[in-house]
């Protein structure tokens, strides 16, 4: 397809919270958008990368809030996209190995009950009994909540784009953007490499990369790529169907199953800002000897595949959504820090809004807005994995 010269919107990147806001921005009526991905295909950034996981136990409000908003888009998804996601409600298990962890977590639980997440919290004995392959040393509570889970991120980016299509929105690859013109602090158009494209609104869904384009329009965006890693185990014919997703939380490492084998994570908290995305060995050994501790029959598994992605993290562990301030028709959505994947189709519908209706309704965001930093009006986040 020709890039077009002039389009009302344009958004940068076509992973999942560029193509949710592509769908909620046609659906709502506005159908002149066009999404730019530089990659040969959408989803293949943060969001192909991810580990799928989708909860409602989070530490702040407005994280439960979003979850709330999110995950029934996501039960709905096939029935008004057309695309099937692979949902599967297997449960989050937190283990808490620490008395610090233990006193938040039981504020988080009550804070999720008021807000009508039945989080439950359980002893060693009753872990023991729902998941008798995890080896529970040093694990002094839990968390549980039935209605957490997965779902399959590419075709969720595949729904939307689609949606979003079908719909008149057009959504291009192989496409980078180069440069955002800006007069007068309002938005002129952008560069790319195949063109420009003249428009008065620009959102910046580029991930990682968010801090980057900002700098394309002079703003600064405080989000930073961060390298984590990923592995999944050939067939492990014990794993039963109903295995929660599993999060040792101190020591930010997380299993769940995947096919018939298991995918596990660890995140490296010295992990230096950088765009790497090579897998760091080193670090993949002390990340499985910490996974067959907890979880010893992947002794007895083999390597099906590995990789590594990038987090896209701001200051607050919180996402920057909604317009910039300095500059008149420059919007963000990004800096999800590792639990975006979940919250993109509450946050292409709250960008949306915000873009066509001049303020978000369906949830009030200004808790994200991109002025907090300097405010400082950050957000409290404890659950980051
Ligand atoms: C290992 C790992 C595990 C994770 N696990 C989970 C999980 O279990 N649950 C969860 O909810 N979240 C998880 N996340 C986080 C989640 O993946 C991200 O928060 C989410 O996918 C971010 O989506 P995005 O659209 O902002 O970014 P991306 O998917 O990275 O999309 C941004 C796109 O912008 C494009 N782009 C950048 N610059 C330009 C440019 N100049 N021109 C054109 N295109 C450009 C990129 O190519 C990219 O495709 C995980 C992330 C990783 C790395």
């Amino acid at each position: 397809m020709k890039l077009p010269q002039t389009a009302e919107v344009v958004i940068i990147g076509g992973g999942v919270m560029g193509a949710s806001t592509a769908y909620h921005l046609a659906l709502k009526g506005c159908r002149d958008v066009l999404l730019l991905e530089r990659e040969s295909f959408f989803g293949m950034q943060a969001t192909g990368k991810c580990a799928g996981g989708i909860r409602y136990q989070f530490s702040p409000e407005i994280n439960v809030r979003l979850s709330q908003l999110s995950l029934p888009m996501l039960d709905r998804f096939e029935e008004e996209l057309g695309q099937p996601i692979d949902l599967r409600y297997c449960g989050y298990l937190f283990l808490l190995t620490r008395e610090e962890d233990v006193a938040a977590f039981r504020q988080n639980v009550e804070m999720q009950h008021r807000l009508g997440v039945q989080t439950e919290w359980l002893t060693p004995a009753q872990i023991a009994e729902m998941a008798p392959l995890i080896d529970l040393e040093g694990v002094l509570a839990g968390t549980f909540h039935a209605h957490d889970g997965l779902a399959d991120p590419n075709s969720v980016v595949q729904g939307y784009v689609s949606g979003a299509r079908r719909l008149g929105a057009k959504l291009l690859n192989d496409v980078e953007v180069i440069d955002i013109h800006v007069a007068g602090e309002r938005v002129q158009g952008v560069a790319t490499t195949r063109g420009e494209v003249a428009t008065s609104v620009v959102v910046n869904a580029a991930g990682p990369w968010a801090g980057v384009v900002g700098r394309m329009a002079g703003v600064d965006i405080p989000i930073v790529p961060v390298r984590r890693q990923i592995v999944v185990t050939s067939p492990i014919p014990e794993i039963p169907p109903d295995f929660p997703f599993t999060i040792d939380f101190a020591q930010s490492l997380y299993f769940h199953r995947e096919g018939p084998g298991i995918l596990t994570g660890m995140s490296n908290q010295d992990e230096p800002v950088s765009f790497d995305q090579s897998l760091d060995a080193e670090w993949e050994l002390t990340h499985m000897e910490a996974a067959m501790k907890r979880l010893p029959i992947l002794k007895r598994a083999g390597l099906a595949s590995h990789w590594a992605g990038l987090y896209e993290v701001s200051p607050d562990a919180h996402p920057i959504l909604g317009r910039i301030p300095e500059i008149e028709g420059f919007y963000c959505i990004g800096g999800f820090s590792g639990h975006g994947f979940q919250h993109g189709p509450a946050c292409g519908l709250l960008l949306a809004e915000e873009i066509l209706d001049g303020a978000a309704h369906t949830l009030d965001i200004t808790p994200l807005n991109a002025d907090r930093f300097r405010k400082g009006q950050e957000i409290v986040e404890y659950n980051v994995v």
